[in-house]
């Protein structure tokens, strides 16, 4: 019979990494599945956030994704074995459980689900230009942001959540518009007349937004139509906020769990425990309530507890031994990159850095060359390096690899016509031959480079 788990943990945001490190700590070495991109990325949500301010212990503040290394760290610190991969299958119905990847099949005694939910997006064709940059799904996230100071802001959504995001949003913002598709409001009637009697509060009714705009990357405005006289205007707002709710991450239990009407994952009250035994569910994908980092760790904490618990009353438990490099542990020092000069570029090696050497490149290369453009606080950008790495290794003398920071080489970026991190362009004899745009998995680089190879004579 193959190996049984103690604990498989599906989900590495906040709840995820949480249980991981209870769990590891707890002896029970657990084995988690990041993700990839099914509902979000490894890291989950906040790798796709700047600032974080208020997770306790960053009195400094720290940025989504530097507080996601941080836990990843801790949690393979005490040995969790973690996987990039989406979980694509999973039976509940039989014991031990089983878990399917693309890469690997996985049985365990216990599962924590933490899986989180994923906010709606209207789809505006500018989404993706101001995301995170005037755009944003988490007023209480995003809502202290200078971006936002004395601004006036708009907030799309005619439900308690939106509601309660518009009051929220007049502490900071100059003035708040909430647009709402129907002529009147979804909201309970007590956060209707809260919205209503908020001088700082302006209600737009029937009214549905078309895009937004801007110059560069910030966002000046939107534009939305009044959907019953067809008459469209613009509201100049900095800042654009969806309340129009969230999908949870829960297809692939859809039938073996009991979810609630939307999809949540339905918990018993006051613990973490599911409709089937030894499943635990922390995090978003069982909160449509509070939904922050805080709340999922909280909760992904009591996931671990319980399913030790769980194994223990049905003498389910294997228990590992730390190694010693856990208990002496060493944080790692991040690798800094220095931009190649005249007197450091050097053809002959594959990695280059920064706007002298794609320049040079670009005019001097024979080989296929493969651009990065990163930027310092994007997680994605953090969560394809080690994909990218692992590739650029396997062509090593065959391409040419340029990283380029566009903090630090705007007018590149400029050239390129880049709007997001992390994007991916290759060119060959100086013609732009493909672009990819945000994680994706190390088969797809393969096939553009092979494809651009000369073929071996075999
Ligand atoms: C832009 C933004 C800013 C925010 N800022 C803040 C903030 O400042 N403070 C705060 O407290 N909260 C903030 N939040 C909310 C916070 O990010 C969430 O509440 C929190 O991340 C939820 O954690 P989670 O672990 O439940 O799920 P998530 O963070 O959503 O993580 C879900 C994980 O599950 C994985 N996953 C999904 N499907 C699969 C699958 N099939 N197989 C394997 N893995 C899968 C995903 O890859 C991901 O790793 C913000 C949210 C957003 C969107």
């Amino acid at each position: 019979m193959t190996n049984v788990e103690n604990v498989v943990i599906i989900g590495s945001g906040p709840a995820g990494y949480t249980a991981a490190i209870y769990a590891a700590r707890a002896n029970l070495k657990p084995v988690m599945f990041e993700g990839f991109q099914a509902g979000g990325i490894p890291g989950g949500q906040l790798m796709t956030t700047t600032e974080v301010e208020n997770f306790p212990g960053f009195p400094e503040g720290i940025t989504g994704p530097q507080l996601m290394e941080r836990m990843k760290a801790q949690a393979e610190r005490w040995g969790t074995e973690c996987y990039t991969e989406d979980v694509t299958y999973v039976d509940l119905s039989q014991r031990p459980f089983t878990v399917r990847s693309s890469e690997r099949e996985v049985r365990a005694n216990s599962i924590i689900i933490a899986t989180g939910a994923t906010a709606k997006r209207l789809g505006l064709p500018s989404e993706g230009h101001f995301w995170s940059n005037g755009i944003s799904a988490c007023a209480i996230c995003d809502g202290a942001t200078p971006l936002f100071r004395e601004e006036e802001l708009a907030v799309i959504g005619g439900g308690d959540s939106a509601a309660e995001e518009a009051v929220y949003l007049t502490k900071y913002g100059s003035h708040v518009h909430l647009l709402i598709r129907r002529d009147e409001m979804r909201a309970s009637k007590a956060m209707q007349d809260r919205v209503l009697n908020n001088p700082k509060i302006t209600v737009h009714r029937n009214t549905e937004i078309i895009d937004a705009f801007g110059t560069g990357g910030k966002m000046e405005g939107i534009r939305v139509k009044n959907n019953q006289t067809g008459e469209e205007s613009d509201l100049l707002v900095k800042g654009l906020f969806y309340a129009i709710g969230h999908n949870p991450n829960t297809s692939l239990f859809t039938g073996q769990l009991e979810l609630d009407e939307i999809g949540y994952i339905k918990v018993k009250p006051g613990t973490v425990a599911t409709s089937v035994e030894g499943v635990f569910a922390a995090g978003d994908v069982q909160d449509h309530e509070y939904r922050q980092a805080i709340t999922a760790a909280g909760t992904g904490c009591m996931a671990a507890l319980l399913a030790e618990r769980w194994l223990s009353e049905h003498h389910l438990i294997h228990e590992y031994k730390q190694s010693a490099e856990s208990e002496h542990y060493e944080a790692k020092a991040e690798s800094e990159t220095v931009a190649d000069t005249e007197a450091t570029f050097d053809i002959a090696k594959t990695r280059h850095y920064g706007g002298y050497a794609l320049r040079k490149l670009f005019h001097e290369s024979d080989r296929l060359l493969m651009v990065k453009y990163v930027s310092p606080t994007c997680g994605p950008c953090k969560t394809l390096k080690p994909i990218l790495d692992k590739v650029v290794d396997e062509y090593d003398g065959k391409i040419h690899f340029i990283e380029i920071d566009i903090e630090a080489d705007p007018d590149i970026a400029k050239m390129g016509q880049v709007v997001g991190t992390p994007t991916v362009q290759f060119f060959k004899d100086k013609e732009l031959v493909k672009e990819m745009r945000g994680v994706k998995q190390k088969s797809e680089f393969r096939q553009v480079i092979d494809s651009y190879l000369p073929a071996t004579v075999g």
